[in-house]
């Protein structure tokens, strides 16, 4: 009778070390069976940009796979008919994996599992991608936070679940034969004609190995981090968000490193503390994910069901495509669409002029982010966009309307940023550079622009289109 193998099931934990869904099936002593498993269709599908941060993660995967004697099964397809069919093809008599906190998601875990036991297959699974489960943090009356604040007190004096990381397996047995798997290639991941990701490969490095450097190049300069989070031409941030989402590292291992350069005296506590808490906004949305299983479409605060959005593709298409006419929003959008990533404050400004000047529904900023972000991430992208537009859990304020002017003036100074990403208005001074409109005839004529033509006029007036948001705001109010 030949072993039964154990199947360990990636999902959005694409790495070896610090994963204890693979610790476990390595330590089983069964021959394993790692598999991925690509959702075609539903909310969830990977975006564009996600799909070439797939490719090139899942090459990496296979190869670290390959160093430890073994490999990656790759399927396409319903996830829970694909997994119940690799069992009975491969007779597995047990399936690992890390847990995921979408509802959709869990309802295809809970029923294959049910389904899995039911047939004596034995599945196990770990939390790989939080500190803490989201039902691990609850207010005292045993509910589920709604105010950041508050939630991040509660974790912070938890801390992480495990203080222990789990060292990658160095040898995997392999199973007597191996499983048929789809060539990576034929799943078309990246774009071709047009190949509008050429320019991703500048910038990043998808993998484990990728986030391991990326994060210890950000802990060697971390001390700037909170004086210069907010400054989108600086670099202060540790664009981790991609391997993140894509599981490339764990956040326990970053809490761990990060407490160890604290220890060694190489970064301020103050710095620590903050990038630790930017990471607790994630479990946070985590936790608003597990307990909303809309997230993605209805509003947290209900009475935002009935706002007044405007249907209006023109305006929408020129923020998308980052031709508004107002500096700084239209660079945070070209370098989403140039290297798959944006800063955070431009995100909120960007967003903020979609959902309140332009009084589009924020459904529309959130699925165009799904698509075009390397770092789309089930939780933060939804979450993010409601606090951004006032109907979130713990959100922004709704009058509290972004300038996108003073905010370019006061986090983008010098302007380099927008230099960079909106070269047509580069030699504008800088006193005029956030607000061409306003500059004199003399000063675009010797910068070489025409407004209209070189650039475009802003395609909605700050001011009105302010007033007309709180108006809107308080007809919401009143009604
Ligand atoms: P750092 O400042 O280095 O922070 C470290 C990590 O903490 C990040 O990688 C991220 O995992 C987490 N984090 C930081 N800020 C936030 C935040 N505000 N909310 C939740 N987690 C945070 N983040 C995503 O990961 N995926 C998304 O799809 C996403 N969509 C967003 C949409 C909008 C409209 C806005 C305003 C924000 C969105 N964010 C999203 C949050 C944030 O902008 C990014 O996490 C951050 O810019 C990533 O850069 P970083 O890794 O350099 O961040």
């Amino acid at each position: 009778m030949p072993e039964k193998p154990a199947i360990v099931w990636f999902r959005a934990d694409l790495r070896l070390g610090d994963n204890p869904a693979l610790d476990a099936a390595a330590r089983s002593d069964s021959p394993v069976i790692p598999v991925f498993v690509l959702p075609c269709d539903g909310l969830l599908a990977p975006g564009g940009a996600q799909r070439w941060w797939l490719h090139h993660s899942l090459l990496a995967l296979k190869s670290h796979l390959e160093k430890a004697g073994s490999s990656l099964v790759l399927l396409k397809g319903d996830e829970r008919a694909v997994i119940a069919d690799l069992v009975e093809r491969t007779g597995a008599g047990a399936v690992y994996w890390n847990r995921r906190y979408a509802p959709q998601h869990i309802e295809t875990d809970r029923a294959l599992k049910q389904m899995l036991t039911a047939s004596a297959v034995s599945v196990e699974t770990f939390n790989g991608s939080l500190w803490r489960d989201p039902w691990e943090v609850k207010t005292k009356s045993g509910g589920d936070y709604r105010v950041f604040k508050p939630f991040w007190k509660s974790l912070r004096a938890k801390g992480p679940a495990r203080a222990r990381l789990f060292s990658a397996p160095s040898k995997m047995r392999p199973p007597s034969q191996w499983p048929k798997s789809d060539d990576l290639s034929s799943w078309r991941l990246t774009p071709e004609s047009p190949d509008w990701a050429h320019e991703f490969a500048d910038h990043w490095a998808p993998g484990e190995e990728g986030a391991a450097k990326r994060l210890e190049t950000f802990l060697d300069d971390a001390n700037c981090y909170a004086n210069e989070r907010d400054m989108p031409a600086m670099d202060a941030t540790s664009r981790l968000s991609p391997h993140l989402a894509h599981g490339e590292i764990s956040v326990t291992e970053i809490w761990c490193r990060v407490r160890a350069r604290v220890d060694l005296g190489e970064l301020s506590s103050a710095n620590a503390e903050k990038f630790l808490s930017e990471l607790a906004w994630r479990e946070f949305s985590y936790n608003l994910l597990f307990h909303n299983s809309e997230i993605a479409r209805a509003p947290l605060r209900k009475e935002f069901e009935r706002f007044d959005w405007r249907e209006d593709d023109k305006s929408f298409n020129a923020w998308a495509r980052g031709m508004t006419g107002v500096p700084i929003v239209d660079a945070g959008l070209r370098q989403l669409w140039r290297t798959g990533w944006m800063h955070n404050r431009v995100r909120m400004i960007v967003a903020s002029f979609l959902v309140k000047n332009l009084l589009i529904h924020w459904t529309k900023g959130e699925r165009w982010f799904w698509d075009s972000l390397v770092d789309a991430d089930a939780a933060n992208n939804p979450a993010s966009w409601q606090w951004v537009a006032g109907s979130g859990a713990d959100a922004a304020p709704y009058f509290r309307i972004f300038n996108p002017v003073s905010q370019g003036e006061k986090h983008d100074p010098e302007a380099d940023y927008v230099r960079e990403f909106v070269p047509e208005i580069a030699a504008l001074p800088n006193k005029w550079i956030h607000k061409p409109w306003s500059a004199p005839d003399e000063i675009l004529s010797n910068s070489h622009i025409v407004l209209g033509k070189t650039y475009p006029f802003p395609i909605v007036d700050l001011h009105g289109s302010r007033q007309r948001a709180l108006d809107a705001y308080q007809k919401l109010k009143q009604s």
